[in-house]
C-alpha cells in the first residue's frame, strides 16, 4: 500500500466512514423502509417473460420514454412540467448537486433529516447547512429564514414526510420558504404513497419548486428508480449532467410492467397504512414508549426508561432488526425507528419490544 496514492484522495473522503448496512440474514427486517410484500405470482410470471425478451446487447433507451410517460402518469405530474429519471432519487440529489456546485454554493436542509443531502454536498464540494428542527420536529421558521438570508442556498431539500421523524411539515411554513428562497426548493416525497398530501400540483404555482419521487418505498427498492418533476427550462439543464444510460434495461422493463398493474402497489400501500395506524396505537399503549405520529411507512419512537442501544441489541437477539437513531443529536436521544412490515412481522416486533423493555 502506497501512502502517496491514498493521499491523492480528498481529505473529506478519507475521513468518511463507509455507509454501513447491517447484516440481516434470517432476521425480521424492519430497518430500511422496504415494502414487505412480494408481487403476486401471475405478475411475476409476466415479468419473467418480459425480462426474457430484453435485448441486453443493446444500450437502454437513454430518455426512457415509455417509462417516463408511465411514471409521470402514475405520479400525477402536471401537464406542462418536465421530468428527469434517476438511478434512485439518491442519484437525482447527486445530479442536482453536480449542476449547482459553484464554489461556495450551499445546500440547506433540516436536522434530523435524510443523510444523503449532507453526504452528497460533501461529495460535490458544496457547503451543507442543516437547520435544527424544533423538539416537536417542526421546521423552525425564524431560524430557517435567517439561514436563507445569510447563506443564500442554491437549493433547499425538504423531505415531506420527513425521514426519520415521519411527519409532514406545515404548509404555511413551506409556503414561506418557497417564497423567500433565492434558489430551488426540492420537496422530497419519497413516502408519498403513505401520506395524505403532495406538492406535485404546486409545481404550477411556484417557479422554484421541484418535486422528487421514488418507487423505492412503494415496493420497488431493488430497481433503483426516482423521478424529478419541474419546469422544463430547469429540468433541461439538470438533464445535461445525467449520465446517458442511467436507467438500465431491466429497471425500465420491470417498472413499466409493474406500473401497468399499479393497483397491486396501491393495495399494498393501503395495508401498510392500516398497519401503521395499528402499530402507532399499540406503541402508544406501551408505558415506556413515546411514539411519534407518522405519515410514512415507519414510526419513530423514544424509549423513556431504557437505553436505545440496549433495546436495539435485545431486539437483534430476538432476530428483529430496526434502526437505532440515538445520535449525538439531542433531538433523537433514545429514539428508534421501525419500518411497518406485514401484520405478522409487526406483531412479532411489538411482543419483542415489550419483552426488551422489561
Ligand atoms: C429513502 C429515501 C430516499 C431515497 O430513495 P431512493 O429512490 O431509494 O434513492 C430519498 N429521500 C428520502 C427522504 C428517503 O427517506
Amino acid at each position: 500500500m502506497d501512502q502517496r496514492l491514498l493521499n491523492l484522495i480528498r481529505d473529506e473522503v478519507r475521513q468518511l466512514s463507509a455507509y454501513h448496512v447491517p447484516p440481516s440474514d434470517g432476521m425480521v427486517k424492519l430497518d430500511a423502509m422496504e415494502n414487505p410484500y412480494r408481487l403476486p405470482d401471475d405478475l411475476l410470471e409476466q415479468l419473467k417473460q418480459s425480462i426474457a425478451s430484453i435485448d441486453i446487447n443493446r444500450y437502454p433507451d437513454p430518455a426512457a420514454k415509455e417509462l417516463t410517460d408511465r411514471l409521470s402518469d402514475a405520479m400525477d405530474v402536471p401537464e406542462g412540467m418536465a421530468t428527469l429519471l434517476g438511478n434512485g432519487s439518491d442519484e437525482i440529489i447527486q445530479i442536482l448537486a453536480m449542476a449547482l456546485a459553484k464554489p461556495g454554493a450551499t445546500i440547506l436542509s433540516f436536522e434530523p433529516g435524510f443523510v444523503m443531502y449532507r453526504m452528497i454536498a460533501l461529495f460535490t464540494g458544496m457547503t451543507y447547512e442543516g437547520v435544527p428542527l424544533t423538539p416537536t420536529f417542526e421546521i423552525d421558521l425564524d431560524a430557517t429564514l435567517d439561514a436563507i438570508e445569510k447563506l443564500q442556498p442554491a437549493i433547499i431539500f425538504i423531505a415531506y414526510p420527513n425521514n426519520p421523524t415521519g411527519n409532514l411539515f406545515s404548509d404555511d411554513v413551506i409556503g414561506q420558504i418557497l417564497e423567500k428562497a433565492p434558489g430551488f426548493v426540492v420537496i422530497d416525497e419519497a413516502y408519498q404513497p403513505f401520506a395524505i398530501s403532495s406538492y406535485m400540483p404546486g409545481l404550477k404555482e411556484h417557479d422554484n419548486l421541484l418535486v422528487m419521487r421514488t418507487v423505492s418505498k412503494m415496493g420497488l427498492a431493488g430497481l433503483r428508480l426516482g423521478l424529478l418533476a419541474g419546469k422544463p427550462e430547469y429540468i433541461e439543464q439538470f438533464n445535461k449532467v445525467r449520465l446517458p444510460y442511467n436507467i438500465n434495461v431491466f429497471t425500465q422493463t420491470v417498472a413499466e410492467l409493474v406500473l401497468e398493474n399499479q393497483n397491486v402497489l396501491q393495495e399494498q400501500a393501503t395495508m401498510i397504512r392500516n398497519e401503521r395506524e395499528r402499530m402507532f396505537f399499540e406503541l402508544s399503549n406501551i408505558p415506556d414508549v413515546q411514539a411519534y405520529p407518522s405519515q410514512a411507512n415507519f414510526i419513530l419512537f423514544r424509549v423513556l426508561n431504557s437505553v436505545a442501544a440496549d433495546v436495539h441489541a435485545r431486539l437483534i437477539e430476538q432476530s428483529i432488526l430496526i434502526k437505532n437513531m440515538n445520535a449525538s443529536d439531542g433531538l433523537l436521544a433514545n429514539c428508534l425507528r421501525v419500518t411497518v412490515g406485514t401484520p405478522e412481522e409487526n406483531s412479532v416486533f411489538l411482543d419483542a419490544l415489550t419483552a426488551a423493555l422489561k
